[in-house]
């Protein structure tokens, strides 16, 4: 794959690590070994999978001439958080349309993701309905800034086109050199899958650099088959974008949606359990939405012997921490 076509900012600091969990591990049974790649350690206030999307979805607006970003997300984004971290690192002003996808929850005041929108100092918020269509509330609040003489640049919620699916794709690519280095064999990775630019870089990545490892995606809102085929779909547009030859396998995209519970970012009793053993066994801090549900269905997986005796399972951890600060009483009911 050759990402020095793209427009590209300069976000990463070199790989992210890669650790093996022994605690973890063992409090599972011991019978899989448990690594993690630390996309929650990248760069950008308080890290987390963003980071890599925006290096390029930024890029290009600023290749654009844009001088203002405009992005959505649910009320407490990670992306919208991080998208008005590099965007204020960039000089270029943000404004952010917040789904309310569970009626009355944005509250002004709250803290978490919410707090940081303000703190790093966006330009205006606006709440809109959930279910609303967030690409026409975006252009709308892009035609008010372009009568305003300003040029806005629309990111897509969570970066998820095929400019910040490429930002997966680098990351599947690191991954492969760092398990090649470490002279690391792993038999299976787990990843988040929300707006579907993680996991479907990923798989892109993969076949890239022909690494034959079989990710499985741990849904936090749709049913599997409608996830599925967001994510293939996602896939075959960044395979095009990044001429990976050889045609994505609609096989390949494999997703699991028992781990959602309720709904999107309403919480589990396995998301709860996830959230404290990693916090307990490994110190850390995973968060309610997505890694924390992801982390359930890892280790679900796990407990009911999916992965054969010695398995080796990296779970990519793309972050999300602050989260936990608007979820405390979730966490402190026993
Ligand atoms: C956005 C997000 C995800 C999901 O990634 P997608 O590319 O949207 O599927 C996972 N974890 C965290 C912490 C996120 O913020």
């Amino acid at each position: 794959m050759n990402f020095t076509k793209f427009p590209r900012r300069n976000y990463l600091q070199g790989p992210t690590p890669i650790e093996f969990l022994p605690a973890l591990s063992t409090a599972l049974g011991g019978d899989v070994n448990l690594y993690i790649k630390r996309d929650d350690l990248l760069p950008g206030s308080a890290g987390g999978n963003k980071t890599r999307k925006l290096e390029f979805c930024i890029a290009d607006a600023l290749a654009k001439g844009a001088d203002v970003i405009i992005t959505c997300g649910a009320v407490q984004s990670n992306h919208a958080r991080l998208t008005a971290s590099w965007s204020a690192k960039e000089g270029l002003d943000c404004h952010l349309i917040l789904e309310e996808r569970v009626k009355g929850s944005y509250k002004k005041d709250a803290g978490g993701n919410n707090f940081l929108f303000e703190l790093l100092g966006v330009k205006s918020i606006g709440v809109v309905e959930g279910g609303s269509d967030m690409m026409a509330k975006m252009s709308k609040k892009a035609d008010a800034l372009k009568s305003a003489g300003k040029t806005p640049y629309i990111i897509p919620g969570g970066a998820s086109n095929a400019i910040g699916a490429t930002g997966y794709a680098v990351c599947a690519e690191e991954t492969m050199n760092q398990l090649n280095e470490m002279r690391l064999v792993i038999d299976h990775i787990v990843v988040p899958s929300g707006s579907a630019g993680t996991h479907a870089g990923m798989v892109v990545g993969m076949m890239g650099v022909n690494g034959n490892i079989p990710i499985s995606g741990m849904n936090v809102s749709r049913p599997k088959e409608a996830q599925e085929e967001i994510v293939y779909k996602l896939a075959l547009e960044t395979a095009k974008r990044l001429e990976v030859k050889g045609g994505i396998p609609r096989e390949d995209i494999v997703c699991f949606d028992q781990y959602v519970g309720p709904g999107y970012s309403l919480p589990t009793n396995a998301m709860v359990e996830a959230v404290k053993l990693f916090a307990r066994t490994e110190a850390i801090l995973l968060d309610p939405v997505y890694s924390g549900k992801a982390a359930a269905g890892l280790i679900d997986l796990v407990r009911k012997g999916r992965f054969p005796k010695g398995a080796n399972v990296l779970f990519l951890h793309t972050g999300g921490s602050p989260a936990l600060y608007a979820y405390m009483d979730t966490f402190r009911q026993e």
